[in-house]
């Protein structure tokens, strides 16, 4: 096999598609009949969430046969492309709710990328009602700590020198398992074993940031101070339309404790802005919980019907000139809250992970607390952690020296 650019035309297509909002969606059809047009003659395989919700669309799409392959048959995908017969839609779609097992693929490599993710988790039991992910994904289900650490040895053999921990509901891992387990522990037996690895953990829901795991964090320099917690709303009345399990008091708490135990923290927030419902009076609520509390950036989303969920049904859908407006609005607060982040960090010694070069000049990496840091050095650095000073403040970071 030769794996070709998506752009020359192909004998055999994967396609790995989205669903999150419907323009994903849409999106994934669009690539689907590029891929047709390319070859109307190959094997084309569509796998992913829009797959998995929206087979029977995809299959109308083209007189020519279409594979659907599952989220839960994903590590079939190389027997399926090379196999003689043709796709069963039943046998490939499998039976998504009721998988109690994570998708058994290993990875060996992220291509050019020095961060390897680490994918210890899968699926959701929550339904907030703009969410999709628990239909296209199923249930929460863990990823056994042996293989955990199978995982991590194995990336950290190909000379991947920070590795993330994800899941689609991290803050679940292993109270599906036997003996239960939870996130904490997993880091604990990961650190056991020394290898030259940073960890860094993906989103986490802010009623599972345990005092445990913060006392876990503040005492290993192995594991990053860098924490992302999705708010979504500022408001508790939209908090509970969204089916959010936590009033905005509950997030702030959270927040002063984290910074309380881990000082250098990076706390990184996701906001969903104009969900139905919600007002003028609303998103001050959101804007000024933000304001006050100390996070280091915003990831800010404007709400987008996703069809098949409950809020798509909601009435008093917020117009979109509103939307916009309200996503400016948080998208200053970001820049305010990134810069007074890095200002604060000015003059400190950090351990940066280069990544490559920044359009072809400085070296460019991140602190563990996630600071984007661009410096003059050698190309053998790449792929090195260096010691660095931060020195001034760039556009879009800040501009360090090698110690
Ligand atoms: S917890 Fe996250 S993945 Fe689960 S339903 Fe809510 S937004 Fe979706």
């Amino acid at each position: 096999m030769e794996l070709v650019p998506f752009s020359s035309p192909a004998e055999i297509y994967i396609i790995n598609t989205c669903a999150v909002t419907a323009r994903a969606g849409a999106q994934s059809r669009q690539l689907i009949r590029r891929a047709l047009r390319a070859n109307p003659e190959a094997r084309l395989i569509v796998t992913g969430c829009y797959a998995q919700i929206a087979a029977q669309e995809i299959l109308e799409i083209a007189d020519s046969p279409i594979c659907i392959v599952g989220n839960s048959c994903k590590h079939r995908l190389v027997e399926v492309a090379l196999a003689e017969r043709h796709c069963d839609l039943e046998m490939h779609l499998g039976d998504l709710a009721g998988h109690k097992e994570i998708c058994p693929l290993t990875v060996t490599s992220f291509g050019e990328r020095t961060r390897a993710y680490l994918k210890v988790q899968d699926g959701c039991n929550s339904f907030c009602s703009y969410c999709i992910v628990p239909y296209a994904r199923g249930r929460s289900r863990s990823l056994a700590p042996d293989r955990v650490v199978a995982q991590a040895e194995i990336f950290a053999g190909q000379g991947y020198k920070e590795q993330v921990l994800t899941g689609i509901h991290l803050g679940h891992y292993g109270q599906d398992l036997t003996p239960r387990s939870n996130l904490r522990e997993l880091l604990a037996l990961l650190l056991a074993r020394n290898l030259p690895v940073r960890y860094r953990l993906s989103s986490l829901e802010p009623t599972e940031i345990t005092d445990e795991l913060l006392t876990l964090m503040a005492g290993s320099p192995a594991v990053m101070p860098y924490l992302h917690i999705p708010l979504q709303s500022g408001d508790d009345r939209i908090l509970q339309r969204m089916n959010r399990r936590y009033p905005a008091a509950t997030f702030a708490t959270v927040v002063e404790q984290i910074v309380a135990r881990l000082p250098d923290v990076a706390i990184g927030v996701d906001v969903l802005v104009g969900f139905p419902g919600e007002d003028e009076g609303a998103f001050r609520n959101t804007h000024s919980l933000i304001e006050s509390l100390p996070v280091s950036y915003l990831h800010v989303f404007p709400y987008s019907r996703r069809p098949g969920t409950p809020a798509a049904g909601m009435a008093d859908q917020v117009p979109k000139a509103d939307k916009e407006e309200r996503v400016a609005l948080l998208r200053d607060l970001d820049h305010k809250k990134r810069t007074a982040f890095h200002r604060k960090h000015l003059g400190s010694i950090r351990q940066i992970l280069v990544e490559g070069r920044k359009q072809g000049c400085l070296l460019r990496g991140y602190t563990g607390n996630y600071i984007p840091v661009s410096f003059e050095g050698d190309n053998a650095l790449v792929n090195q952690l260096v010691t660095v000073r931060l020195e001034e403040l760039t556009d879009d970071g800040v501009l360090g020296r090698v110690v």
